[in-house]
């Protein structure tokens, strides 16, 4: 079976005692993941390596970075280099969220060049895409993603693709309560497994963990994550809140 995935998106959010105390509430409300379940914390930078700790020795359990530069590292002040990550023992990153894409004008090239470097330094990527309302009001959400993931996967070998992980964020539903109904959801997952599949081929495109992100929460999760072809979900909000995130787990397939 592909992986299923809960993966917390805490953005900049949380003390560092709140994070902790987060982490050990869920941990204590959590049973055991069975073998093809993970669970990601993507956490703020300064907070990598307490958070690291915390799940150490816990099966199944990872964090990530939840943005790395592009460059290997020099005169970028305020930024955080891939190497930096590995060193603090990072597993993952989040990489084109849209609020970087948006406050921060990350464009799909410069998204695949930290996928570059990331992959240089053993960092297994969350890919993150998904369209603005006015795309999907026009109905041309299929294309437009479909330029997302050319645009900054499409170089890569399948050595590479077999250590990312996709989640499909469409805009309108992050951070707005709105979310996409599991069916608008599936459709899109299918729509990116088959453009991965024309692209990677058959077996890169069947084993691919697509995650759905937007306005996830205890209540949808399990209809979401339901569905053939979503493999969890990337959680904002939701994943402040230890029961909340704790259920949204138990919701993996
Ligand atoms: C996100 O930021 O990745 C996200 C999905 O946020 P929320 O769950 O709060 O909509």
């Amino acid at each position: 079976m592909r992986k299923q995935i809960a993966a917390a998106n805490w953005k900049m959010n949380l003390s560092l005692q709140q994070a902790e105390d987060l982490v050990n509430g869920l941990l204590h409300k959590q049973d055991d993941l069975k073998e093809h379940q993970l669970v990601i914390f993507g956490v703020p930078f300064p907070y990598l390596q307490a958070i690291k700790k915390q799940i150490n020795g816990k099966p199944n359990y990872f964090i990530a970075a939840q943005n790395c530069h592009f460059q290997k590292s020099g005169a970028y002040t305020g930024e955080v280099s891939a190497e930096m990550l590995t060193s603090v023992e990072a597993d993952y990153v989040i990489l084109g969220h849209s609020e970087r894409r948006e406050y921060f004008n990350e464009n799909n090239q410069m998204i695949a060049e930290k996928l570059n470097i990331c992959f240089e330094y053993k960092l297994k990527p969350v890919f993150c895409c998904g369209e603005p309302l006015s795309i999907r009001e026009a109905q041309t959400q299929n294309e437009y993603v479909e330029q997302q993931l050319s645009d900054s996967l499409f170089h890569l070998n399948t050595d590479q693709i077999n250590d990312l992980v996709i989640a499909y964020e469409p805009i309108w539903a992050i951070g707005t309560g709105k979310t996409a109904s599991s069916s608008e959801a599936e459709e899109m997952h299918l729509h990116i497994r088959n453009v991965m599949r024309n692209k990677f081929g058959e077996q890169v495109a069947e084993n691919i963990s697509i995650l759905y992100g937007g306005s996830v929460k205890a209540s949808n999760a399990k209809e979401i994550f339901g569905k053939q072809n979503v493999d969890g979900g990337l959680v904002g909000g939701s994943s402040l809140v230890a029961d909340e995130f704790s259920a949204i787990i138990k919701a993996l397939k």
